[in-house]
């Protein structure tokens, strides 16, 4: 069964009279191990649709299930488990805390859970090596460069191997070569952890690095597809 499964999914801001319809008749399918993108233009409903599915935000309507579990109707106190087992966040600003350094910050969702110290070396290592920041475990976020801050930030996303990885944004902050290099990593974790992985871009060539793009624009799922063939070809035709 597909890892996220989205059914007519509708969300409606303001009331009678201002009622404005920022997402209508939303509905696709996910499957493991898919690297997914949602491309569309400045007010489509992207970060709308991301905070639902999140489960940060409610729908109006509509029905969104992760690993066959309905989110929409969960309540406030397992939805908070529910976000910090099942699914890993990457955000545009990296939200790391500053009083940890990167491996504490990686481990952070491991440590609420009081998992194993061994258990959490071995993940920590395995996680580090995958995106290439062993040698920077120890030092504080002040001490690194912003693209090492966002594979800190998605060595955290991945850590407690979540059903689902939302990347919103995840390049917005960085310079050309740090983003290709972090676009090069979420592949890496896509493939070798078999990721689940959903970005939201307005970049043609973040977009590029995904299997599969669906298109948003006035709230509506316009369009979607799927890469088959080279990087550079899938690129020219975003
Ligand atoms: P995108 O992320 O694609 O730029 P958004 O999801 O942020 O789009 O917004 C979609 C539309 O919904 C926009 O017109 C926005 O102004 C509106 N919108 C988003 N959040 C709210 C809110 N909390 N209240 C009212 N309108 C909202
Ligand atoms: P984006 O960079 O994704 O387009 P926005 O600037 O549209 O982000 O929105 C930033 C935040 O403000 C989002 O959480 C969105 O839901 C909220 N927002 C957007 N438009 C409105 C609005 N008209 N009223 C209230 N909140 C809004």
């Amino acid at each position: 069964r597909p890892i996220l499964e989205v059914n007519q999914l509708k969300k409606t801001y303001g009331k009678k009279g201002t009622l404005y319809t920022a997402l209508e008749n939303i509905s696709f399918e996910i499957e493991k191990g898919e690297f997914v993108g949602i491309m569309g233009p400045s007010g489509a409903g992207k970060t709308t649709l991301l905070n639902i599915l999140s489960t940060i935000d409610k729908p109006t309507n509509g029905q969104v299930k992760i690993g066959g579990k309905e989110i929409t109707s969960m309540k406030d106190n397992e939805l908070s488990h529910f976000r910090r087992h099942e699914l890993g966040f990457i955000f545009q600003d990296f939200n790391l805390l500053n009083s940890l350094n990167a491996g504490e910050n990686i481990l952070l969702p491991l440590a609420l859970d009081r998992k194993k110290i061994d258990f959490m070396e071995e993940r920590l290592a395995r996680v580090a090596n995958i995106l290439g920041i062993s040698d920077i475990l120890e030092k504080y976020p002040s001490e690194i460069s912003i693209g090492q801050k966002q594979r800190i930030s998605a060595g955290r996303a991945m850590i407690t191997n979540p059903q689902l990885i939302f990347a919103d944004e995840p390049t917005g902050a960085l310079d050309s070569k740090s983003a290709t290099e972090l676009l090069q990593y979420l592949a890496e974790i896509n493939l070798k952890e078999d990721a689940t992985i959903l970005m939201v871009t307005h970049d043609a060539f973040s977009a590029s690095y995904c299997n599969r793009i669906l298109f948003i624009k006035d709230g509506v799922l316009f369009a979607e597809i799927i890469r088959n063939g080279t990087r550079k070809e899938f690129f020219q035709k975003i």
